[in-house]
């Protein structure tokens, strides 16, 4: 799976970093899904290899601006492409008609088929090659984070072996790869388990979307990748007067402590961010609690898991 975090400030884009989205490309699949569109997302996704013809998800956390603006731009450029493969965006209730508006006031009219599917409660969005999982989560609005638990992965055909032992390539390999029992003309007999290497797991993968509860990922533990908001440090965080609902640094250690990520990702980072020793009281923040692999995102970050 590789995954490309296009967008990673909180609320306002700065000079370095744009708003909420993330990117995600399954192995073997042409096309990809998005996780949140904040405004410019668009523009992200120019600065890499992935071509909005082939998004075919997109997936919404919560109808704040700085998590969805950015969808309607994306839908008409790729109208205005004439891109005419279908699109299913996923989101909390009010996504349908947010959508619906905008496009009929502004006189959009899609040449692609738009599939827009509402999350009501928490629920399992089962598609080929993984599962998704919409947890609900605290914020001012209703949010959903999103677990992609991928399906087992077959194991691969020893080729090399079956080379190595002389067999003929053809209908023999087929049935090799199967997993059937052959009888060769000489009366030995193979059997097809060991000429397939055993299945792989599928990876986890938490994308949480705005929320000030990180525990609340508690019954996906061990994930491969945990990437979550982390805006504030425990320390300015109690000097704001209005409090947002959001996960500090210090928060998400103890959380991440719990969860116990191979990955963690501390992303929708405070505009009041920008300098690299303001990135650095992050991670000591997390670090505090969290001994494990950890980093702060930047725009364009790319992980292969
Ligand atoms: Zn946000
Ligand atoms: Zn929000």
């Amino acid at each position: 799976m590789k995954i490309t975090i296009l967008g990673t400030s909180a609320g306002i884009p700065t000079k370095n970093r744009n708003v909420s989205a993330v990117a995600v490309q399954f192995q073997n699949e042409r096309e990809w899904s998005l996780f949140d569109c904040g405004e410019s997302t668009q523009k992200q996704i120019m600065k890499t290899p992935l071509s909005i013809f082939k998004l075919k998800n997109i997936f919404i956390t919560h109808l704040h601006g700085d998590h969805i603006y950015g969808i309607f731009g994306l839908l008409a450029s790729r109208g205005l492409q004439k891109a005419d493969s279908p699109l299913n965006v996923f989101g909390p209730k009010g996504l349908k008609e947010m959508l619906q508006t905008v496009m009929r006031l502004s006189g959009l009219n899609l040449p692609f088929e738009l599939n827009i599917v509402e999350i009501e409660r928490e629920e399992v969005l089962v598609f080929k090659n993984y599962e998704l999982f919409a947890v609900r989560l605290s914020h001012s609005i209703t949010t959903f984070g999103y677990v992609i638990k991928e399906r087992e992965k077959e194991g691969r055909f020893m080729v090399e072996k079956a080379r190595k032992m002389g067999l003929p390539e053809g209908p023999l390999y087929g049935k090799l790869k199967r997993k059937e029992r052959v009888v060769l003309m000489d009366g030995t007999i193979l059997d097809g388990d060991g000429f397939v290497a055993p299945p792989k797991p599928g990876k986890t993968v938490i994308i949480g979307g705005d929320n000030d509860d990180p525990l609340l990922f508690l019954p996906f533990k061990n994930p491969d990748l945990m990437i979550h908001e982390a805006t504030y440090t425990s320390r300015d965080f109690e000097k704001l007067q209005k409090k947002y609902r959001h996960t500090t640094a210090l928060q998400l250690g103890i959380a991440a402590s719990e969860i116990s990520p191979k990955k963690l990702i501390l992303t929708h980072i405070s505009p009041r961010y920008e300098s690299e020793k303001d990135v650095e009281e992050l991670l000591k923040e997390v670090k505090l609690n969290f001994d494990g692999d950890v980093e702060v995102a930047y725009d364009l970050m790319q992980i292969e898991i």
